[in-house]
């Protein structure tokens, strides 16, 4: 439902939580979010308001990082419980996915993923993707998220956003679309994506609309946009000049 992501010099998991929850208006069923800290992948997540995710988060140490992913969920696939809220974390523990709209070709992917030895902790169609970057990842052994997000993107049907961060790569946010709203907020030194400008309009104007099928690699000073084959795509620029 909603989407926030965040790389920068500011307090990661503040960011991605004060941006979660001016998407509330928009209704959800959970929320999480995944943040690295010394390195580490930390992810935490509840049903139920914000309010419960911000308790569990009481006395998490601040991330020193720089980087988050954060999710509220609308349950297409599977109960809203914390177990299937987002984020979802590959067997390894070294990426973590956030997910909008539906994966259509779940079901044969997670039983290819299965016979591969995956083992699921979840009912959603989103653990897929968690697992397939996983997968990717180890196959390839370069450690380029965006190239293995290119690649499951284009075995996923459906409408969707995907939103990844990896413990390799501490500068990177990786997030791609299809049929599923996805925006950039371009900041000075740092930069946010969301599923809607709300989320980050306190901090920057500056926005980027990715296009069909595009992804997206951020980092604090960079901004890069390619197609699902990794060619450079075009993006339209805006200022965002209305309140919110
Ligand atoms: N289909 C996913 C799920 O049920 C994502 C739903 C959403 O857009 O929040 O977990």
């Amino acid at each position: 439902c909603g989407i926030v992501g965040y790389v920068g010099p500011q307090p990661a998991l503040e960011v991605v939580v004060d941006g979660l929850a001016r998407l509330e208006y928009r209704g959800y069923d959970s929320a999480g979010v995944a943040v690295l800290n010394g390195g580490r992948l930390e992810t935490e997540k509840r049903a139920g308001k914000l309010a419960n995710l911000r308790k569990a988060l009481e006395g998490t140490p601040r991330s020193a990082d720089g980087i988050g992913i954060g999710h509220t969920r609308w349950a297409t696939h599977g109960a809203p419980n914390d177990v299937n809220a987002h984020p979802h974390v590959d067997n390894a523990g070294r990426v973590a996915v956030i997910h909008n709209g539906i994966i259509e070709n779940f079901a044969p992917l997670r039983l290819e993923l299965e016979e591969r030895g995956c083992k699921f902790s979840s009912e959603t169609d989103t653990e897929v993707a968690a697992h397939l970057l996983g997968e990717a990842l180890k196959d390839n052994g370069d450690g380029d998220l965006a190239a293995a997000m290119r690649s499951v993107c284009r075995r996923l049907e459906g409408a969707f956003t995907l939103v990844a961060m990896s413990v390799d790569d501490p500068d990177l946010v990786v997030a791609a679309r299809r049929n599923s709203p996805l925006v950039v907020g371009r900041g000075n030194g740092e930069n946010f994506l969301a599923s809607d400008v709300a989320a980050f309009i306190a901090h920057t104007r500056d926005a980027i609309e990715l296009g069909q099928d595009q992804v997206v690699e951020l980092r604090r000073d960079s901004v890069s946009v390619t197609d699902y084959d990794g060619a450079p795509a075009p993006v339209r620029e805006y200022h965002v000049d209305w309140d919110a």
